[in-house]
């Protein structure tokens, strides 16, 4: 079926869609948007045409051009000084280990193999970077948190030195809920952070110990997604200010490595003690990387739609547009990754919400902006770009509302938060849920870090309020386990794969009912005039209070 014909039925289904819900007053704001135009979106998004949407490719320049004429046919106007897109700058670095990592002292020096026993890149854009005998020293969790009390780099100097911590945060696995948020990890867990908090002491060099429980991964995920060309946004210091190697290793060279200097048992639990202080390893390690860099820009597109009375306050809606191009042929032969859960249906979905607020009778006070960011698949790029340098003031935006790889299976009766427990958002979906009759859940495996793992986590970072939701696992149509199971059959067949497709019989109510319930709280909130912050326990209270003056 091609896009002509499906429009044309796209318009019948929505006039008889009109028709049967005059009289749900209760439901207005569903008609507004409608499964309908949304798969309609998905069709062109997911394309053969598009190549999987990879940043700097012919898919990219039609993903924009497209998005940016459909927020143009919603009534938004170009959000960045009279344009649509905005430049996001990016190096792409391939780091490759000159040779072994050797570590010497202790009782027998170690010499690692790349990729089996560690993996290494650099973010510094140079040429090459080498840790020279460099002083290793164990740091436990790594971690600075001082809404929890917990200082891992407390009186210690790790300038030139090579820190080794741990995946996860003390919490996770200790049997105790009030120590970090037990086992739902918090961002002190995020191997990002453990990466960040090492450049802000100043470490030479910092090797995180994989452990598959907490990482929720096997050390494949860690080696193949390491191994080979990564991308970062270009920094104006060139990220001197990082670490000169950046880098994992396993959990068994980890263990040869600690033994001599009396760390044995389980590291865990030794890290976790109160009174745990930073262990020197009496060993040091030396290591030489060679980086290739290449230069390239990738664009955001952005729209808004100005404020009636508070212009100047904005409710910001996210989807990232990118995926991930062509890859090897899989066993249909199928070489595109059409992403058309992943991202094609956020992206309809946000504009999908323009429209809506186009069609509404009452325009919105404060302004809200619509943002379809890139490169969200090489490490939440686009988003992390728009957030360091926001075209609109973070302190005056009020709320993050982000959508990413909404459910295809329908309606239903639960509402999946994201990172549950965060910040003030969750009430206006709990206050909805009350209202639809549903219920809300967190995550399905909390220890993994949804939270950190999608753009909005790049808003949350830097304080503003920000929520991801998607529909649940309790189907409202198709009763037992459909719901469970259609997650499942994605996550197995479909996620990151080839066969992430577009498909008429796609049920695309579920992304509907998620669309919506974001069009509500984003309607409300453009008419507050307060600003939601996050809950005391938060990591990111701090920031926020900080930014708007508290
Ligand atoms: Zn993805």
């Amino acid at each position: 079926m091609n896009i002509k014909q499906h429009s044309f039925l796209w318009l019948a289904g929505a006039v008889l869609l009109a028709g049967c819900q005059q009289n749900k007053k209760a439901e207005e704001s569903a008609k507004a948007i409608t499964p309908e135009e949304i798969k309609e979106k998905i069709a062109v998004l997911a394309a053969d045409s598009l190549t999987g949407r990879k940043p700097f490719t012919a898919g990219e320049n039609k993903a924009t051009a497209y998005i940016s004429s459909e927020f143009k046919k919603a009534g938004l106007e170009p959000g960045n000084n009279g344009s649509y897109l905005q430049d996001v700058p990016m190096v792409e670095i391939t780091s490759t280990a000159a040779g072994k990592m050797d570590i010497d002292g202790g009782k027998t020096p170690l010499s690692l193999a790349a990729t089996t026993d560690f993996v290494a890149f650099s973010r510094r854009e140079v040429d090459s970077v080498q840790l020279k005998n460099s002083p290793m020293v164990f740091v436990g969790y790594g971690v600075v948190a001082p809404e929890y009390h917990w200082n891992d780099y407390a009186g210690l100097d790790v300038k030139g030195k090579t820190v080794v911590v741990l995946v996860s945060d003390p919490g996770f696995k200790s049997g105790r809920k009030d120590l970090f948020k037990g086992d739902t990890m918090t961002y002190y867990g995020r191997w990002t952070y453990k990466f960040e908090e090492a450049a802000r002491q100043g470490a030479a060099g910092v090797i995180i110990v994989h452990q598959t429980e907490p990482a929720s991964y096997g050390w494949s995920v860690v080696s193949n997604s390491n191994s080979g060309a990564k991308l970062y946004l270009t920094q104006k210091d060139k990220h001197m200010n990082r670490c000169k190697v950046e880098g994992w290793i396993t959990e068994v060279a980890a263990k040869k490595l600690m033994a001599d200097a009396g760390i044995t048992g389980d590291i865990r639990a030794i890290a976790r003690d109160k009174n745990f202080k930073a262990i020197p390893l009496n060993r040091s390690v030396s290591l030489a990387l060679n980086n290739k860099l290449k230069y390239s820009t990738s664009h955001n597109v952005v729209g808004i739609l100005k404020g009636t009375t508070a212009p100047q306050e904005y409710i910001l809606y996210t989807a990232h547009w990118d995926h991930l191009g062509i890859g090897k042929p899989d066993a249909k032969g199928d070489s595109i990754y059409n992403g058309a859960v992943d991202n094609a249906d956020g992206v309809a979905s946000i504009i999908g919400i323009a429209n809506a607020f186009a069609k509404a009778k009452d325009k919105p006070k404060r302004s809200i902006v619509f943002l379809a960011v890139t490169a969200e698949e090489q490490g939440l790029l686009g988003s992390e770009y728009y957030a360091t340098h926001p075209i609109y003031p973070l302190n005056k935006t009020v709320a993050n509302l982000n959508m990413d790889a909404i459910g295809d299976y329908g309606e239903t009766k639960d509402i999946a938060i994201t990172g549950k427990g965060q910040n003030d958002l969750e009430d206006y979906v709990e206050d909805i849920a009350k209202q639809d009759g549903l219920t809300t859940v967190g995550d399905r495996m909390p220890g993994s870090g949804s939270y950190y793992r999608s753009d909005h986590f790049n808003f949350a970072k830097l304080g503003v309020p920000a929520l991801d939701i998607n529909t649940g696992s309790i189907s409202k149509t198709h009763g037992g386990t459909y719901g469970a199971d259609k997650q499942k059959e994605y996550g197995e067949t479909r996620y990151h794969q080839q066969a992430d497709n577009y498909s008429a019989d796609m049920d695309a109510t579920g992304m509907v009912q998620i669309a919506d319930i974001m069009f509500r709280i984003g309607t409300k909130l453009s008419n507050e005039t307060t600003f939601p912050g996050w809950k005391p326990k938060s990591e990111f209270k701090a920031v926020r209070d900080k930014a708007m003056g508290k």
